[in-house]
């Protein structure tokens, strides 16, 4: 299962955000496939379309989808020089799929700041920066196994050498490998390469429990939104406090709280879309009277991989699969109402899932 990361320097309320994501926890019953540690914390991913599909369906039950965020504490300052804590810190950096990076922007004078004062962009340059050198490293050994063969013009080692310095040049001014643009075929021998800091990234800007509503002036968010742009990377803003306070509610509660912040949704909410969407997922659904279920897939997979998400015996004998779009199915307001407007497609093993896809799998075992 794909993993997002959460990062930040100490004191950015790193702890108080993860705590709260472990709170919220999803049931992990539902969840075998989940892996059971404690820097891990399982999140269900919310979905009004859930709702909806329960609604018309009448299951025993209804079950989200989730996804696994991991805790990686302990940067220092040094880390790419390969000291103990700070090699194992970017060692779990390199298992994890996304990076989410907290960066404080709350101000709090009974709270220390690492270096001082509350300056957001020093505050991720830090970071990435041991994340480059590490990255530089790498590029550099590269470099140094294709060099020969670059010089006598092999023809892939010349377009190899390329990339690297490419990546290389990037790294020496300290951009992250994402800034960068590059070919197709180029693309694909920097995925080879594993680097740090091509991993997608979302920065999540913590802001003090009353500057959640102007958020959009604060000083120290626009600045973190401008550097993210320029990275080509996503913000979203939240109150590791507020969110911790929220964690401890249930549902009805958890609605008039809100309000009475002034919120649509949980800063939690919004980072669990968000990072879902940073890891390239989707969510497809299947609709029985006994169970109403989302599941999550990698965007870009087949029908039979699909269902090998449910059951491996679904893939090997994989027929077909009924397929009708979340929408057409709401729309028609029941499976045979659908199904009379022609909306139910038999898909065959080379359908490519969409998100949405509402499924019931044919299968020989
Ligand atoms: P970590 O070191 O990054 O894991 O940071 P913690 O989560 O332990 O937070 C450090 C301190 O900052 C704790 O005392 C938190 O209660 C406090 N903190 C976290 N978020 C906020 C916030 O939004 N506002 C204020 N005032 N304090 C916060």
């Amino acid at each position: 299962a794909l993993t997002a990361g959460i990062v930040g320097l100490p004191n950015v309320g790193k702890s108080t955000l993860f705590n709260a994501i472990t709170q919220a926890g999803a049931e992990s019953a539902n969840y075998p496939f989940c892996t059971i540690d404690p820097n891990v914390g399982i999140v269900e991913v919310p979905d009004y379309r859930l709702g909806k599909l329960t609604e018309l369906v009448k299951p025993k039950k209804t079950i989200p989808t989730a996804f696994e965020f991991t805790d990686i504490a302990g940067i220092v300052k040094g880390a790419s020089k390969g000291e103990g804590l700070g090699n194992q810190f970017l060692s779990h950096i390199r298992q994890v799929d996304a990076i989410c990076h907290v960066v404080r922007c709350f101000e709090d004078e009974n709270i220390t700041h690492v270096s001082g004062s509350v300056d957001p962009i020093s505050d991720i340059e830090t970071i990435n920066l041991e994340l480059i050198l590490a990255d530089l490293e790498t590029v550099i050994k590269r470099m140094q196994r294709v060099e020969k063969m670059a010089r006598q013009k092999d023809k892939e080692a010349v377009a190899e050498f390329d990339v690297l310095t490419k990546l290389k040049d990037a790294f020496e001014e300290e951009k992250p490998a994402r800034s960068l643009s590059f070919t197709d075929d180029q693309e694909k021998l920097v995925k080879g390469l594993h680097l740090l800091t091509s991993k997608p990234i979302l920065y999540v800007a913590n802001v003090g429990e009353d500057e959640l509503l102007d958020a959009d002036t604060n000083p120290n968010v626009i600045k973190v939104r401008e550097f993210a742009e320029n990275e080509k990377a996503e913000v979203i803003v939240i109150s590791a406090k507020v969110e911790s306070e929220i964690a401890e509610l249930d549902g009805e509660e958890k609605e008039m709280f809100l309000e009475e912040l002034g919120i649509a949704e949980s800063g939690l909410d919004q980072l669990i879309k968000a990072t879902y969407h940073l890891l390239g997922l989707a969510t497809y659904f299947t609709a029985g009277e006994q169970e109403v279920r989302a599941w999550t897939f990698v965007k870009g997979i087949k029908a039979p991989q699909a269902a090998g998400i449910i059951h491996t015996d679904f893939e090997r004998g994989f027929i077909r699969a009924e397929t009708v779009s979340y929408d057409h199915l709401v729309d028609a307001g029941s499976m045979a109402g659908a199904k009379e407007k022609g909306n139910v497609r038999l898909e065959g093993k080379d359908y490519l899932v969409k998100d949405g896809d509402v499924m019931h799998f044919r299968f020989n075992v």
